[in-house]
């Protein structure tokens, strides 16, 4: 199944040490660095985000989000540079396959191609095959519905 961003923000929400602002530039741009990489960015605000991004409250309430985390006004919570977010932002999934035990989801792969589940029988399949595991994602994605199937699980 195709993995849609509902922006809940939620991935966002603590990564504040990481995307950093060194510098302001212009009115909406900024000289910024992805620590993480440690790779340089210049973010300019989404010319349609410039009202959002100028009310401050929700980096007061929440000192650790990504300094470019706003709420949109309604129940969503969306990055105010998405044309010029560093490239591993826009690549992000949270999930890219969730694994059920017949109707109850009992865990999910992220888009980094990590098992986040309590099921140990899942864990322990998941660490049997992780050496296995195909490079690119999108294999990597089908492989591991493929295996999961085989023992028992449904994935979506
Ligand atoms: S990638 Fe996932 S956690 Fe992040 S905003 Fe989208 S749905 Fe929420
Ligand atoms: S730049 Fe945008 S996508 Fe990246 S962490 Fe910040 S708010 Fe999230």
């Amino acid at each position: 199944m195709v993995f849609t961003c509902t922006q809940c923000g939620q991935c966002c929400i603590y990564l504040g040490d990481y995307i950093v602002i060194e510098e302001q530039t212009g009115p909406y741009t900024y000289a910024c660095s992805c620590v993480s990489t440690n790779t340089p960015f210049q973010a300019v605000v989404d010319e349609d985000k410039r009202n959002i991004f100028n009310n401050r409250d929700f980096s007061a309430l929440h000192p650790h989000a990504c300094p470019f985390l706003r709420p949109a006004g309604d129940d969503r919570i969306v990055c105010t540079i998405h044309n010029t977010s560093p490239a591993q932002c826009k690549i992000y999934r949270c999930v890219a396959v969730r694994v059920y035990s017949g109707d109850t989801m009992v865990g999910y792969i992220t888009g980094m191609g990590a098992l986040h589940s309590n099921d140990s029988g899942l864990r322990a399949l998941y660490e049997s095959c992780v050496s296995d595991l195909p490079a690119s994602d999108e294999e990597r994605d089908s492989w591991l519905s493929g295996f999961f199937k085989t023992h028992g699980y449904r994935t979506e």
